[in-house]
């Protein structure tokens, strides 16, 4: 790439916070003449998460949807700064944020570099959520997750730990049917993706593998609600359902877990008893909450921020109460569902205001325009446009509910899932990342899953 050119102290700094679907959307489509850049993220990648349950039993290798962010970074025209650290805290009145950076990703109590505090003039706040527990004893330490990276190589490893303590001889046959009992905890899009993927697994590589386990290997899902997937059409949820038993995955709602323990997990039944029923891993996906430092930025303005679940934002995405600061994607509370699709329209629509507002104050030779207020001034509200939505459910099969002119098309199976496949690839950050993603498939096509244990 061209030399960039370095910081300019004649400049606003821009801060983002993130490496996600809205502040990766933002940095991609921002024109970095116009600021100094800062990114802060505890991680030094953007992560792909639509196809993160594939990772989980080696259909797509991780990697192949990790898209490094210096990548990005190389092709701007002056130079990003970037900081692999957690923002901790926040001082809105001296614009300056606390950045501590983790030496392990993967264990916080492995020890921490810092703090170091930087300065902002604006800031873009991107920093999703995280898993909620419900404050249900025991998750933390017993279940897995599906959120990061980290925990899709968790879930891969403890599967396979699993299967071959199995295969163990010694063990009771009661041992056994717990070990190879395969809980997913929670019927939304990401609970559904990871049950059809396991069975996928179980299908096509596990038989082979181990022909005697496999089938008695067990996948139950269980949801709290009437149904699972509440937010897709109901011809949707019978289609999922239905395959859902032609697969041998029991599915039971109206159930609630209520603690998880080491072997076991406690559920309420429908009628209001309570069971006790063993598991080998049990994989918790029930949605999310706000971040810590989410929490910390809402406690600066708590008369107007008032709602635990992130940042309330007006329609131009400007965190209610503050100055200079923009929430987007899962941590802004914008009235639009926590997806990928609406941070990454968050995300352009706010660099290109910056971009158009920037480049005209420039033009001014106004250096001190208010960047806040001018996009107000000079631009509409931000508008999400739903593309709709789309799942895979297993055995080659995926649903999707897609707006048509005012109208919603439902459509279910084995066409879907090439249009799932074909619409991920396209959406895909880079070509990079499309190439890994095909030449995985074609391996899993000729050679299988990998069932090594790291
Ligand atoms: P994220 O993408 O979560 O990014 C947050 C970033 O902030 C990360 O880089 C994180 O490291 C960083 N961060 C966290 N804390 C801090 C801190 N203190 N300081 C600085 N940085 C911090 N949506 C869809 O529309 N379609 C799908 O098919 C789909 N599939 C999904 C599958 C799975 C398994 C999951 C978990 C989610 C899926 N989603 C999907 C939802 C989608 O991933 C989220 O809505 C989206 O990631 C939100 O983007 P974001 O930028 O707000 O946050
Ligand atoms: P979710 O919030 O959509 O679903 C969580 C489910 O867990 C809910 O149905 C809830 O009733 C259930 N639940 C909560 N506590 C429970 C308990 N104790 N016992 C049993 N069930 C319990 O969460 P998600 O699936 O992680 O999705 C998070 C966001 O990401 C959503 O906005 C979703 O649309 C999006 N996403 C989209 C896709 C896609 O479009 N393909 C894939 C994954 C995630």
């Amino acid at each position: 790439p061209a030399e960039q050119q370095a910081f300019d102290p004649s400049k606003k700094t821009l801060v983002l916070l993130g490496t996600g679907w809205g502040s990766t959307t933002v940095l991609k489509n921002l024109d970095t003449e116009h600021f100094n850049v800062v990114v802060v993220s505890p991680r030094n990648y953007f992560l792909f998460t639509p196809l993160l349950p594939s990772c989980t039993v080696g259909t797509i290798e991780n990697r192949s949807i990790m898209e490094p962010v210096r990548l990005l970074m190389r092709h701007k025209s002056r130079e990003v700064k970037f900081y692999e650290a957690e923002c901790t805290d926040i001082d809105a009145d001296r614009k300056e944020l606390t950045l501590v950076r983790r030496t392990s990703t993967e264990d916080a109590a492995k020890g921490s570099d810092g703090p170091v505090k930087i300065s902002y003039d604006y800031l873009v706040v991107g920093v999703g959520g995280t898993v909620n527990t419900f404050g249900t004893p025991g998750v933390e330490e017993h279940a897995c997750f599906l959120k990061e990276i980290g925990d899709a190589r968790k879930i891969r490893r403890q599967l396979m730990d699993s299967i071959e303590s199995a295969a163990f001889d010694n063990i009771s046959d009661a041992e056994r049917e717990r070990l190879l009992h395969m809980v997913v905890v929670g019927g939304g899009p990401t609970g559904i993706e990871y049950a059809g993927e396991l069975h996928d697994f179980l299908q096509d590589d596990l038989s082979q593998w181990y022909p005697e386990l496999a089938k008695k290997i067990r996948i139950t899902l269980v949801e709290a609600l009437p149904n699972v997937l509440p937010a897709f059409d109901k011809k949707l949820i019978d289609y999922t359902q239905s395959t859902f038993d032609e697969n041998r995955i029991t599915i039971l709602t109206r159930t609630m877990v209520k603690e998880v323990k080491e072997k076991s997990f406690i559920v309420q039944n429908p009628d209001g008893s309570r069971s006790d029923i063993p598991y080998g891993l049990l994989v918790w996906a029930t949605g999310i909450k706000a971040q810590p430092v989410v929490n910390r930025i809402r406690a600066q303005f708590g008369e107007v921020q008032t709602n635990g679940r992130g940042l309330l934002v007006d329609e131009y995405l400007r965190v209610k109460g503050a100055r200079d600061i923009w929430a987007l994607g899962d941590c802004a509370l914008s009235g639009y569902a926590p997806l990928a699709q609406v941070a990454s329209q968050q995300g352009k629509w706010l660099a290109r205001r910056l971009n158009s507002v920037a480049a005209q104050a420039a033009r001014e030779n106004k250096n001190d325009a208010d960047m806040f207020a001018l996009i107000e001034e000079k631009s509409r509200p931000f508008k999400y446009s739903s593309q709709g939505s789309l799942a895979y459910i297993g055995s080659e099969k995926a649903i999707a509910d897609l707006p048509f002119f005012n109208r919603n098309i439902t459509a279910g199976g084995v066409a879907t899932f090439w249009f799932w496949k074909s619409a991920y690839l396209n959406e895909l950050f880079s070509l990079r990342n499309s190439t890994l993603v095909v030449s995985d498939w074609v391996k899993r096509f000729f050679f299988g899953r990998d069932i090594s244990r790291e």
